[in-house]
Order: structure tokens, then C-alpha cells, then sequence
């Protein structure tokens, strides 16, 4: 018995939330001494799959045809349960946009419950998960034989490259009859690191008045640091910063190095979405705003003189 990893792959680039889960299967993998395998669907592999042979995972497996080049759920679900027979007690999928439409589907077809948001293994089968916004820890226990679940990526730090290379086995693809295809696909062409998995992030609120501000302020700041751009949900309804710029609850859950936090209060929602970073800094004009609850460090004052001295000194 093994534990399947499925990979977040995204232009033949191995995702280092790929990494994270890879290290919450190894530790279910300690309390089950048991192998950890990886999986990626897809097509067009090349680079992806050098990297995925250094992983450590005992045995890759690779499906790869045109019908998977949307990765539609239903389809990449069919395909990780297509090999027989078919052995693994837990499949492990990062909390991704992926992971998440690829999961449930992976466990109704098992029948099987799905954990979602996993940020601790206690056991084989005893996992922990928030709640209520990441107010409470519940400590959850699998009782079907095979446990479905999603791990969120912040809480489990990357597994390391391995030095040895194991070999790439093909697996078959399954075509589902779709009733969704993707039509049109948008990349953020930003060069700037990627939100989910960045060091360093910049997040604005509502504070910041406007989107012109929001650019004017953040990108500023965020070049200086080598930073992501983040946003509460208010700045992304108002329309200063794009949709996949949201942290919090309904957003990206982030755990970087440093989240600077700029004229954005700190409500509960947004908070379930970067408590988590090591040194929390916020710069809002309201001394009793909740953000400075969790911040490390902070700074009472106007955003609009704040920044501009920042930069000015940094
Ligand atoms: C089900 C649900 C899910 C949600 N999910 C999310 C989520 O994922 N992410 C999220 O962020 N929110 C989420 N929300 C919304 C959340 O409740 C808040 O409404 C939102 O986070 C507020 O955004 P904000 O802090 O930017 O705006 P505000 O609450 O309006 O705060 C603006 C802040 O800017 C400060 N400010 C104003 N002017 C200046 C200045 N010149 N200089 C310095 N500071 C200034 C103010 O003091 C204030 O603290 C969710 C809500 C619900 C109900």
C-alpha cells in the first residue's frame, strides 16, 4: 500500500505546492511505513518531469495525451483511478485551484469522505484542519480505508530535491465526456513572484482609495523588496487589484517570510489568510484597527506619507 501525490503542474513547471504535499505524504508515510508515489496529467512534459524524477517519491507515474491539455477535472480524476489494481490508501492533492476540483471528485467516485485544508498529520489517519475562518484547529480522524486529501501548502515547508533519479512510468489517460471545456485561458504576465509561494508580499486594502493608488503606492514598495502583491477582498470588489491578488478566507492562504500589510484593517476573513507569516508588518491610520492584533510590527500613520519616507530611506 502507497500514497498517491498529484502534482500542481503549470506550464511544464512542477509547482512548489507539489513540494509541500509531498512533504505531508512523507510524514503519513512514516506513521504507515509506507512508499510515496507521484502522479502528473497533462500533456507537453519535458522539464516537469526531470524535476519530478528528483523529487523522491519511489515511483512517478506520468499521464500525458491532448486530452488532458485542459486538465479537466472530471478527466484527471478518471485517469489517476484508471491503473489496476489499484493500491493506494491516501491520495494527496495540494489545496490549489486544482487540487480542489480534482479531489472531490477523486473521492466520490471512491466513495470515500475528503479532508480539506490538511495543516497537520497526527497519524495514518488523524489529520488537522481549521475551521471558522482558522479560529479553531479540529482534530479529524479518516475511518474509510482510503483517505482523500487536500494539504494546504503554508503549512508544510517543501520537500528537499533528491540527488537520486527514479525512472518515469506512463500511465494511461481517460478521456471523460465532458460536459465543460476551457475555452480561453488568461496568464498573469507579472514578473513578479508568484502570490501563493512568494517570500515577500505586499497587500493593500480599501485604504488605498483607489486603483491608481494601488499601483502608484504598491509597485513601488514591492519592486524594492522583491515582493508579490496582495489585496484584501474589499480592494479586489472595489477594483483596485485583480481577482487573484485576494488573500484571505475566499482568497490565497499565504505564509511568507515578511507580509506587509497597507491600509487594509485586518478583519477575521483576511486574517484566515495570512496569519501565518513569520513577521507581520502594517502600516494603517487607525490605532485600533484589528491588524495591529497580530501584527509584529506596526505603524500608525498615513499610508500616502508612510510609504513615500519608506521608500525614500530604504
Ligand atoms: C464570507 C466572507 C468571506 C470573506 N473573505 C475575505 C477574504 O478572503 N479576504 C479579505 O480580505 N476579506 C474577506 N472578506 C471581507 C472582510 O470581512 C472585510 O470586509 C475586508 O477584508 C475589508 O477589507 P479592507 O481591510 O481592505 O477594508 P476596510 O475594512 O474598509 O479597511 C480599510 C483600512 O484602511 C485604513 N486606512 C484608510 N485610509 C488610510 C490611510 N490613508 N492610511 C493608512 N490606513 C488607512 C482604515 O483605517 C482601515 O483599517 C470576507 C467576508 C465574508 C463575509
Amino acid at each position: 500500500m502507497s500514497i498517491l501525490v498529484v502534482a500542481d503542474v503549470a506550464d511544464d513547471v512542477l509547482l512548489p505546492s507539489t513540494f509541500n504535499a509531498i512533504t505531508a505524504a512523507r510524514q503519513i508515510a512514516a506513521h504507515a511505513n509506507c512508499e510515496v508515489h507521484l502522479f502528473l496529467a497533462g500533456h507537453q512534459f519535458d522539464s516537469s518531469l526531470e524535476a519530478a524524477s528528483r523529487t523522491g517519491c519511489e515511483r512517478v507515474f506520468v499521464a500525458s495525451s491532448d486530452c488532458l491539455a485542459d486538465r479537466n477535472p472530471e478527466s484527471v480524476a478518471a485517469t489517476i483511478l484508471a491503473p489496476e489494481p489499484n493500491e493506494y490508501t491516501h491520495y494527496l492533492f495540494s489545496s490549489s485551484n486544482f487540487g480542489k476540483s480534482v479531489a472531490p471528485r477523486v473521492a466520490a467516485k471512491l466513495d470515500v469522505a475528503q479532508f480539506s485544508d490538511v495543516t497537520a498529520v497526527c497519524g495514518e489517519s488523524t489529520f488537522e484542519r481549521p475551521t471558522y475562518a482558522g479560529n479553531v484547529i479540529l482534530r479529524v480522524e479518516a475511518h474509510d480505508k482510503v483517505k482523500v486529501l487536500t494539504v494546504r501548502s503554508a503549512a508544510f515547508a517543501p520537500a528537499p530535491a533528491s540527488e537520486t533519479e527514479v525512472e518515469i512510468q506512463a500511465s494511461p489517460a481517460v478521456e471523460h465526456p465532458n460536459r465543460s471545456r476551457v475555452k480561453e485561458r488568461f496568464t498573469d504576465t507579472s514578473d513578479r513572484p508568484d502570490l501563493a509561494s512568494a517570500k515577500i508580499i505586499v497587500s493593500g486594502g480599501r485604504g488605498l482609495g483607489s486603483k491608481e493608488n494601488y499601483e502608484t503606492v504598491l509597485n513601488p514598495l514591492a519592486d524594492k523588496l522583491g515582493a508579490a502583491l496582495g489585496a484584501s477582498r474589499a480592494a479586489v470588489d472595489s477594483g483596485f487589484a485583480p481577482n487573484d491578488h485576494q488573500v484571505g478566507q475566499t482568497g490565497k492562504i499565504v505564509a511568507p517570510d515578511v507580509y506587509v500589510a497597507i491600509g487594509l484593517s485586518g478583519a477575521i476573513q483576511h486574517l484566515a489568510g495570512m496569519r501565518d507569516s513569520k513577521l507581520i508588518v502594517a502600516v494603517n491610520s487607525d490605532p485600533d484597527a484589528p491588524i495591529f492584533g497580530v501584527a509584529d510590527v506596526g505603524l500608525v500613520g498615513d499610508l500616502f506619507e508612510v510609504i513615500p519616507q519608506w521608500l525614500a530611506t530604504a
